[in-house]
């Protein structure tokens, strides 16, 4: 699914608290991009959907508990006001969610741009995340206060991916997880830090070798850091290298 070139890329974000966006959103990257018209930021009050006199959004747990929890009727209403496409996805911050990695990030950028709802307190009815078909995802395995900060990462990641928005198209190629290993060191100047050289590789002029060196600290960093990634990246090279060897299973010279 693709964005049509007319409509660009486009965050709807239904939160409690609509100024804290675009918050740090509004500078460097992302910020210039806003102004730009390469993305569109939207952020919608939920409160502006109570309908009791006392404008509340929030009730006790049924069952019983601490805290309070987002009514479903009023966060209902508010989703159908903000009259999202079909096509958009649907998301609600949420610890149990669906975990945001890079691939999901990819994923979301190529897309029309999503509607992000914020919980706050303890959470949402569970009846509105099943009658509006939320996809819950998770910034993380942590506890967050609210929703804002988690919908802010997402939507960073998301922004940064889009045509336009980094300098060079390559950076956001050539950088942890794009490939499944973490990034390599950089360096720049000055060529001595207290008592500390630039690797001498990175300053020979040998692309080739610059790459080498490059590919060797990413694949070191990433089995001594993440031995999830590495277990997963291993896999893939194996499987990369199974399906080479079935489609060419006579060639033994390397072209
Ligand atoms: N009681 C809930 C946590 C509520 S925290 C539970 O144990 O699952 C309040 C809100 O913060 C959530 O509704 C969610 O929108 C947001 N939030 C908290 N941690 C998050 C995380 N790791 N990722 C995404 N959103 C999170």
């Amino acid at each position: 699914m693709t964005a049509s070139p007319s409509a660009p890329w486009r965050a709807t974000v239904l939160t409690l608290f609509p100024e804290m966006f675009p918050g740090p959103l509004g500078v460097s990257l992302a910020g210039r991009a806003l102004t730009s018209g390469i993305w569109a930021l939207e952020a919608r009050d939920i409160r502006a959907s109570a309908t009791d006199k006392h404008r509340s959004v929030d009730d006790t747990p049924a069952g019983g508990g601490p805290g309070m929890v987002l009514r479903a009727d009023v966060l209902a209403a508010a989703i159908d006001a903000a009259d999202i496409a079909p096509e958009r996805p649907r998301l609600l911050m949420s610890p149990r969610g669906r975990p945001l990695t890079q691939t999901f990030v990819r994923e979301l950028a190529a897309g029309p741009g999503p509607l992000v709802v914020c919980g706050r307190f303890e959470g949402v009815d569970q009846r509105v995340i099943d009658a509006r078909a939320l996809i819950e995802v998770s910034i993380g395995d942590y506890v967050l206060s609210g929703g804002e900060i988690a919908a802010l990462v997402l939507i960073d990641a998301c922004v940064r991916l889009l045509p336009g928005v980094m300098g060079k198209l390559e950076s956001g190629t050539d950088e942890s997880f794009s490939d499944g290993l973490l990034e390599y060191p950089q360096y720049t100047r000055p060529q001595l830090f207290e008592g500390r050289s630039i690797p001498d590789v990175l300053t020979s002029g040998d692309h080739a070798k610059v790459a080498a060196w490059r590919r060797a600290q990413s694949e070191a960093l990433t089995e001594g850091r993440r031995a999830d990634l590495w277990a997963e990246w291993r896999a893939r090279q194996d499987r990369e290298q199974t399906r080479t060897s079935q489609k060419a299973p006579k060639s033994t010279t390397d072209g």
